[in-house]
């Protein structure tokens, strides 16, 4: 039968279940038989698919084709197979680091997304417990409002109200009203989905009002399972850094491919002059040429880049910042203008009644208490949303307990609150029979609804002069920096026709105004400073009153003069324009609806700024998704919020926001340091060779650049990505987003230093044949070779240290880096070893070196280290200032 044919009795009899929920017990019994509320993911790859995968790589498949072919002539030739053998160990090595990289960088996303998975209110033992909604059973009575998405197929049992937006579903995205009567069929064969009234599904929205309802599916059996079979997660779309680095891969890779057809074309050339071409001749320059692309397209730069932008994201987490798309990683660090929400996200959102003005305390007291939807626990502390909570319990230190009025006087309608229109208005019943309605909100919005005051004993009709009166003592409040509510009633004979909010919200009796502390975070004042010294401007957007926002702006150092302040109804007045040019003006927002909030987003974007703004309210979501960083509110946020947000802040703070931006800004330098090692290495690679070649030498064998390039340089490439921010990170103004990567002199930078390093290199190689042969010749050298590698691993391995900061002396510095130490000593190792440990020497065909020839190698390898730091004097004095 299909449930919104039956009555809600029906429905709750046929699964078993109560109006006040199940037990635990019989929740996780039905978990047990019918498995978690969960969609069927992707299946993951196995761990051999993934390792073929990486085989796939064009630059691997040449390599494999390469030890096919010198596999080939070596069985022919009857020459060792060491190449062979190590040409496929650097795959096989180069592989397994590709798997696990990928999988620890997929651990991080999916321990984030674990972090963020959704809950549900549920009522389970006789009272609401917020659990995962993949633990959802069917036979679950959940509570739902506005801003929850609905985590299953449920039967309505209440609806205040309840509006939901089934677009995912329907297609329909203006949101229907739900009921809870049975619906009928009539003559039509079954009703379609849109037309469900009192029936809420997987995947849609609350946008207003409340309800409860009993899940009747769950995970694949619901509408949602069955259109998205086997749900695909949207794979994490690539960042513009990552993209603008497929594409410098694929540029360089052309340009290398190039250089090979080349270096082999003046190859075969020099082995015609030389005595003819052989096949082996023809080979060796094959390996050459193949090896030389190997070793300078950097690959190793995607790679890199996943894994720390993976474990930087890990780290934010740690700090309470969650991101949700890992393109916002990059972006934090172009942040130019954070507009953050003022309650909870500055203050503490810990609300205390602390003052009141009206003429009858016990009646105001209990109209905020009635007119709430917090409630008071064992201890007699109330909880719920601050605002609402703080109510309660001022009434209860007046002696009036919410739980007691409450059965005296039950509710039975409501207008539920929205920020749009800031009141909140429930109707009760009393004792006699005839109806109360109590009303609270903004005052400002309340009081022009007002037509009569409550003097104490009777309606008095509104004057001038009261709303003068009530309109100073809101102001007196709101100077000192609290939250000021108002309170008014209205008495029905019989209950009211409507329960619209136009049609209650009139003709009401104002009662008073209660003020409330909201203290600020202490940690966000320091917060602000440090943005203004990165260059970044902080904005208050907050649906309070003006001069409770100035307050607390000027408590924070958000603004000096009242005249940065603008409301909602003044936004009203300006064009879309006018706003744009005069947006710079304003560091304050009051009295905003949600829709401003777009507005802003839109006039600081017109304006070429990255702008970062919060929200949590169910009307927060356009201006979340209009800005470049959404910041959802783990804490307070609705799922709506949350699920377009880019990244959620589990603590609700601001100064998290600034954290964060400090990662993005360190995570994008450590990048580009990586990138700047990575591609200076490979080009001192390629120059070396192809020198050597020019002037007809071999300089390295073609599997000691695939050892270097493969082996020892990823290590502090990955290392460098984990380096502390620079002290002077967020001293800098951000860096523009539509900056490329060879920004700020980094292109220079990397050609200089590639070719630094290739001349210390080929000084090793001359110097390395002299001291065995005693004279200075261009010739081929088992010396000078082995010198050289020595020498081009060290210096790669030593400018790793240098690029520890870009231009700050690495001797200043201050923080320590375990992973490029360790890195650099891994480095350090396995060169040794391929040198010194006989066999391996032999099969990389080295010649065993003295000690004084190891040391002439290491101490030109070191010489970059000063050559580096004198340059970067030189820039530290001439070049301007620039982004970090
Ligand atoms: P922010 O935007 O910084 O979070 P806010 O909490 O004041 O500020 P809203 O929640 O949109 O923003 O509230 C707007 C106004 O509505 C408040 O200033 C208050 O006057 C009124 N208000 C807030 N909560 C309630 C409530 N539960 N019942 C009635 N009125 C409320």
């Amino acid at each position: 039968m299909k449930q919104y044919l039956q009555t809600s009795e029906e429905v709750l009899q046929a699964l078993k279940s109560r109006k006040d929920g199940l037990s635990d017990a019989e929740a996780s019994k039905r978990q047990e038989e019918n498995g978690k509320n969960k969609l069927r993911e992707e299946k993951k790859d196995s761990v051999a698919v993934r390792f073929i995968n990486q085989l796939k790589d064009p630059m691997i498949i040449i390599l494999m084709i390469a030890a096919v072919i010198s596999g080939i002539t070596a069985a022919y030739s009857g020459e060792s197979f060491a190449d062979v053998i190590i040409i496929m160990a650097v795959v096989v090595i180069n592989s397994v680091l590709g798997v696990y990289q990928e999988s620890k960088a997929e651990k991080a996303i999916e321990a984030l997304q674990a972090i963020s998975a959704a809950t549900s209110k549920v009522m389970r033992d006789g009272r609401i417990q917020v659990v995962k909604s993949e633990d959802l059973v069917v036979g679950d009575v959940i509570v739902l409002e506005a801003g929850d998405s609905v985590p299953a197929d449920a039967r309505l049992l209440d609806s205040a109200s309840l509006k939901i937006e089934e677009a995912a579903l329907t297609g329909e995205s203006v949101p229907v009203d739900k009921v809870i009567e049975v619906l009928y069929l009539g003559d039509q064969k079954d009703i379609s989905l849109g037309d469900r009234k009192n029936m809420v599904y997987m995947g849609s929205a609350v946008v207003y009002g409340r309800g409860t309802a009993m899940v009747t599916a769950i995970g694949m059996d619901t509408e949602m399972g069955k259109i998205a079979d086997a749900i695909t997660q949207a794979k994490d779309n690539q960042t513009p850094l990552q993209i603008k680095l497929n594409q410098l891969s694929k540029v360089l890779s052309w340009l290398v491919l190039g250089i090979c057809v080349f270096i082999f074309g003046i190859s075969l050339i020099r082995l015609n002059m030389d005595g003819g071409i052989t096949g082996t001749g023809v080979l060796n320059t094959f390996m050459v040429a193949v090896s030389l692309a190997v070793a300078a397209i950097p690959e190793g730069l995607a790679a890199v880049v996943t894994i720390v932008l993976s474990i930087g994201v890990t780290k934010m987490s740690k700090q309470n910042a969650i991101i949700r798309k890992l393109t916002a990683v990059e972006t934090l660090g172009c942040t130019q203008v954070i507009c953050s929400d003022k309650t909870g996200t500055l203050t503490q959102n810990k609300m205390t009644v602390v003052d009141q003005f009206g003429l009858d305390e016990p009646l105001l007291g209990r109209a905020m208490t009635l007119c709430n939807d917090a409630y008071l626990n064992e201890d007699n502390k109330a909880e719920g949303e601050p605002t609402e909570a703080a109510l309660v319990n001022y009434g209860f230190s007046l002696g009036l307990a919410k739980d007691e009025m409450e059965k005296k006087t039950p509710r039975v309608g409501e207008a539920p609150f929205d920020s749009g229109r800031k009141l909140m208005s429930t109707i009760h019943q009393m004792a006699d029979g005839s109806f109360e309605q109590y009303t609270k909100g903004a005052p400002d919005v309340l009081v022009a609804h007002c037509t009569t005051y409550w003097d104490g004993s009777s309606q008095k009709p509104m004057t001038d002069e009261m709303k003068k009166k009530i309109g100073s003592a809101n102001k007196s409040l709101a100077d000192q920096a609290l939250r000021v509510l108002s309170a008014a009633f209205r008495a029905w004979d019989t209950m009211p026709q409507e329960q619209t909010p136009g049609y209650l919200e009139q003709e009401l009796c104002f009662i008073g105004l209660t003020g409330m502390i909201d203290p600020i975070r202490p940690e966000v004042k320091p917060a602000i400073e440090e943005c203004k010294a990165a260059g970044i401007r902080t904005v208050m957007i907050t649906g309070d009153h003006r001069d409770t926002a100035v307050a607390i702006a000027k408590q924070l150092g958000i603004i000096i003069d009242d005249s940065e302040a603008i409301t909602g109804a003044q936004l009203n007045d300006i064009s879309d324009e006018q706003l744009s040019e005069d947006i710079v003006k304003y560091s304050v927002y009051a009295r905003v609806q949600p829709e401003h909030k777009v507005r802003i987003v839109k006039a600081w974007q017109n304006k070429d700024m990255i702008v970062a703004m919060t929200g949590d309210g169910v009307n927060d979501a356009p201006s979340i998704k209009t800005a470049d960083i959404g910041v959802g509110m783990g804490i307070t946020g609705t799922d709506v919020t949350k699920n377009v947000a880019d990244m959620v802040l589990a603590d609700d703070n601001f100064a998290t926001i600034v954290h964060a931006v400090r990662e993005g800004r360190r995570i994008y330098d450590n990048i580009r340091k990586a990138i700047q090692f990575l591609i200076s290495s490979n080009l001192s690679e390629v120059l070396s060779i192809f020198v050597a070649t020019l002037l007809g030498f071999v300089i390295l064998k073609p599997v000691h650049l695939l050892w270097i390039n493969l082996i020892t340089d990823s290590f502090p490439a990955i290392a460098l990505g984990m380096e502390a921010e620079e002290a002077d990170t967020m001293n800098n103004p951000p860096r523009k987003s539509n900056e490329g990567i060879f920004a700020g002199g980094l292109g220079f930078d990397v050609i200089w230093q590639g070719t630094m390093v290739t001349a210390v290199t080929l000084a090793a190689y001359f110097i390395g044949h002299f001291m065995e042969a005693g004279v200075w010749e261009i010739t081929n050298s088992p010396d000078g070779m082995t010198m050289a590698f020595l020498t081009l691993s060290m210096a790669e391995m030593f400018h790793s240290l240098n690029m520890r900061s870009r231009r700050q002396s690495i001797f200043l510095m201050k923080k320590r880096n375990k992973f490029l130490f360790m890195a650099m000593a891994a480095s350090l190792l396995l060169t040794t070893m391929v040198i010194a440990v006989p066999p391996l020497a032999a099969a990389f065909q080295f010649e065993p070196i003295s000690f004084k020839e190891y040391f002439v190698a290491m101490g030109l390898a070191f010489m970059v280290i000063p050559i580096v730091e004198v340059v970067k004097f030189f820039q530290r004095k001439y070049e301007p200032k620039q982004a970090a």
